[in-house]
């Protein structure tokens, strides 16, 4: 879904709900891993439109992708991982001019991308209105983070979806990044709908990854691409990243937040405040038109996450200031729903 579609639906007041997305069948409880051949590729492009989550090789270890554009698909990324939060994704691009279409990138990020792409080296540049990477799976952030990747299965998969998917690297959440499928199928089966197996991935690190959100290129983090190799090619140096950037990459204070006040953890609406549903907790003792959107009218956590983000952009742009929030349990994904909640609560 795009961006800007929540501008699109803010003029409808009276509705109860924010459905922005569909939710994908649940059709992973087995796990396929077929072979990185041209029949994989097409099962996994299939998969991936389908809302699926793909396991696929890169040059630098396996990616978990979801299709970028599908907050509920990359909703699922978040809770196989069990992340803890919602970190920004890297969105996988062919080239530098699928690239151009999502990211506003300076003249210096394109220069870089054209001479190392396909390769282990990530650029983080300003979101383009024509970009599609939903917000979830930038986490709110203004910025998108670009990547195309040298693998030819991920290129591969790339030209057989025809879009960017988001991927982090394939691992549970604080555990080592996968560079064989028998690592990924380890941690992560049951949880993804398909592995590609491509066999051992050759770099085995992560990319490098290059801000040019900031006054000059800054490096974020170090990576199979040599820092004396980019400083090389943009003929300066590469800036340290801020102590913030540093400790939590987009949940700090560039991070989107709300200009209404959230009061989280509300079982009822106070006089003056709209509600943030979620399993019809406030639904049913609030007043007519009062309530904002149900996350998920159902309780499902993964539809939930794919709506939260659209959801404060929508309280902002319909200008409201006070928000009570429904309770959301703290468990699997909706851990990193309420420490986006609180963040944004938070003055
Ligand atoms: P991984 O999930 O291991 O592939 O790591 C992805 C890295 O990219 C994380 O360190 C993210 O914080 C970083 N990243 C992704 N998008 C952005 C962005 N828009 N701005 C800054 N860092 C980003
Ligand atoms: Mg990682």
């Amino acid at each position: 879904m795009p961006r800007n579609s929540v501008a699109k639906q803010a003029n409808v007041h009276d509705r109860q709900d924010c459905h922005f997305s569909a939710i994908p069948e649940r059709f992973n409880a087995v796990t396929r891993i077929l072979k990185a051949d041209a029949q994989g590729v097409a099962a996994a492009a299939e998969v991936l439109a389908a809302g699926g989550l793909v396991a696929f090789p890169t040059e630098t270890v396996y990616g978990l992708g979801a299709d970028a554009s599908n907050p509920a698909a990359v909703a699922r990324i978040y809770a196989a991982k069990g992340r803890p939060a919602f970190n920004p994704l890297i969105a996988h691009v062919s080239n530098v001019a699928a690239a151009q279409r999502e990211a506003a990138a300076p003249a210096k990020a394109l220069a870089l991308a054209a001479h190392f792409w396909p390769g282990p080296l990530t650029l983080v540049a300003p979101v383009a209105p024509t970009g599609c990477v939903c917000d979830l799976a930038r986490a709110g952030l203004s910025s998108v983070a670009l990547r195309a990747p040298a693998h030819p299965a991920a290129q591969a998969l790339l030209a057989a979806f025809g879009r960017p998917f988001a991927a982090p690297s394939d691992n549970r959440s604080g555990h080592v990044s996968p560079v064989t499928a028998q690592h990924v199928a380890a941690d992560l089966s049951g949880k993804v709908d398909l592995i590609l197996d491509g066999g051992r991935t050759p770099a085995g690190l992560e990319s490098t990854i290059v801000s040019f959100t900031g006054s000059e290129p800054t490096l974020l983090r170090p990576g199979a691409l040599p820092r004396a190799d980019i400083e090389a090619m943009l003929g300066a140096h590469l800036a340290a990243p801020t102590s913030a950037a540093i400790v939590a990459p987009g949940m700090t204070a560039a991070h989107y937040a709300p200009a209404a006040y959230l009061r989280i953890d509300a079982e009822s609406l106070a006089q003056d405040e709209y509600g943030l549903d979620f399993g019809g907790q406030l639904s049913a003792h609030a007043p007519a038109g009062r309530i904002v959107c149900d996350l998920s009218p159902a309780g499902d956590m993964i539809e939930a996450a794919a709506n939260l983000f659209a959801a404060l952009r929508d309280i902002d742009v319909r200008g409201l200031t006070k928000i009570a929030v429904a309770p959301i349990p703290d468990e699997g994904i909706g851990e990193a729903i309420n420490d986006r909640l609180q963040r944004a609560a938070v003055r």
